[in-house]
């Protein structure tokens, strides 16, 4: 059975739905990873499941539904919709937020006023669980850290924080826990299939495997680290019958973890998702190198806030960076972190560092750290990864 990728299904709307189908369906919206939305087949019978699947695992970090929510994330824009669609957004999100007892504030743009108000907004609030896209939740609280609120964070007694819609990076959940005082779950899904893995509180992330039968498609030519062989995620919805998804690829990387969880549950595991196929750096040999690699180097220079990080060719890396207010990166820095950049990619690549005052986040609100272009195809690749 071949893999079904997002480029098979985009612009299949009506295709992709079963001809015998017992449910009204509606158009969900991805941005997708290569920046081109994806429309995909909504149904309840799909999030329902979903939704109870999100409810159980939270429920094991002592998340119930019905805890106080504050939510990064971001709906769109109302302008481009009429009087009856601005209604609709109002009950679905307005009225039935208010009932789940969520409470959103927009990851859009985040800059230093909006932060500072989602802060003051929280401390009065007061919630339960903070949940939004990861790289929304990592520059909020790093803000809150370097601003020097650490303590008052902490004393707001958040619970948990869930990040979702995106990668969480290592790094940046540790900075999320240091700052809140409590864990920072990865909730791993995507819009076209709801609930995928959770995290448990022994860190391990079991999939919904009820409702989903989750492979590991083996992934060659790859360079990406010790351990078991990196492949990609691939899954089946089993519950799903109006659009059902059959061994479908959103286009993660991860492998399967053998063997029982500490904490008892049956379910199988698979390891923490470790980036998206389109953040791997491929070289003109056809060496994929993983975007997580170039994070933690940036990261560990200790003097930047945000960056990113464009593979523009085979020869040719870009990073751009916004520097921690009073921080500069010397000269030292720079040679050593292009020297160990180049003991990946070979010497021959040409590396361009700038400092900008600001990176924007994407039209959807996320973020994406690492960009290849030869990955994303808008570079001849020798081969795809
Ligand atoms: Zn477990």
């Amino acid at each position: 059975m071949p893999v079904l990728r997002k480029q098979d299904i985009q612009g299949r709307f009506d295709q992709v739905i079963a001809t015998d189908r017992k449910r009204r369906v509606w158009p969900l919206r991805t941005s997708g990873s290569t920046c081109e939305p994806l429309i995909y087949p909504g149904n309840q019978e799909k999030y329902a499941y979903g939704f109870a699947n999100a409810w159980r695992c939270r429920g094991w970090w002592g998340l119930h539904l019905g805890v106080k929510a504050v939510c990064f994330y971001e709906r769109g824009f109302s302008i481009y919709l009429d009087w009856k669609g601005r209604i609709k957004r109002f009950l679905v999100h307005e009225v039935r937020d208010r009932l789940a007892n969520y409470r959103l504030f927009s990851a859009y743009e985040l800059d230093e006023p909006r932060m500072a108000k989602a802060f003051g907004y929280i401390r009065k609030v007061r919630p339960d669980m903070l949940i939004g896209y990861a790289s929304s939740l990592y520059v909020f609280s790093d803000w809150v850290e370097r601003s020097g609120l650490t303590e008052a964070a902490r004393r707001m007694g958040v619970a948990g924080v869930v990040s979702t819609s995106e990668v969480l990076y290592d790094w940046q959940q540790e900075t999320i826990e240091r700052v809140w005082g409590c864990p920072a779950i990865n909730e791993y899904g995507c819009v076209e299939a709801t609930i995928i893995a959770h995290e448990c509180p022994e860190r391990s992330w079991h999939t919904m495997a009820e409702s989903m039968y989750v492979e590991i498609e083996p992934f060659e030519n790859a360079d990406l680290g010790e351990g078991p062989k990196v492949g990609e995620v691939v899954l089946t919805h089993l519950l799903d019958h109006t659009a059902p998804l059959i061994r479908y690829a959103p286009g993660d990387l991860s492998t399967l973890v053998k063997g029982t969880c500490r904490c008892g549950r049956g379910l199988p595991m698979i390891d923490r998702v470790q980036g998206r196929k389109h953040d791997l750096i491929v070289t003109r040999e056809g060496k994929c190198v993983h975007g997580q690699l170039f994070t933690h180097l940036v990261q560990r220079t200790g003097v930047v806030q945000k960056f990113q990080v464009v593979q523009e060719s085979y020869d040719r890396l870009s990073i751009s960076a916004v520097l921690q207010a009073g921080k500069s990166m010397s000269e030292e820095q720079e040679t050593a972190l292009k020297a160990e950049i180049r003991k990946h990619l070979g010497d021959q690549v040409e590396i361009i560092i700038s400092y900008v005052p600001e990176l924007p986040n994407e039209a959807s609100g996320k973020y994406r750290w690492v960009r290849s272009l030869v990955t994303e195809g808008k570079i001849r690749a020798p081969f795809s990864p």
